[in-house]
């Protein structure tokens, strides 16, 4: 199983690993998930040390029981843009390519 990892940013609790896009076991649900520390985000405008969560908090299962990390693994590009994240991967720069190419993409 590939274990490429979509990187949204360094992690803002840990300040050691990489919070990235996680496709939880019901391959749908996408949430962001630090490497090192295990922490989670639901949401990647809001990848801050205030709205870490901790997926072992029974609370936080209770709120969010379509979040399951056992047998969870990282999302790929297509997974998240069905999650409606797609326009959190593109970059500034990917935006001003975007752009540029429209005039050669074909019709859709
Ligand atoms: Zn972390």
């Amino acid at each position: 199983m590939s274990e490429t990892m979509i990187v949204c940013c360094p992690c803002p609790s840990c300040q050691e690993g990489s919070v990235g896009y996680r496709l939880c076991a019901n391959r749908e649900t996408v949430v962001l998930l630090c490497d090192n520390c295990a922490l989670v985000w639901m949401h990647p405008n809001q990848v801050d040390a205030d709205h870490a969560r901790d997926p072992l908090n029974p609370e936080f299962a209770r709120q969010h029981p379509q979040v399951g990390l056992r047998s969870s693994r990282w999302a790929n590009q297509t997974e998240v843009n069905d999650w409606g994240w797609g326009v959190y991967l593109l970059k500034p720069g990917d935006l001003l390519k975007a752009s540029d190419d429209s005039s050669t993409a074909p019709p859709s």
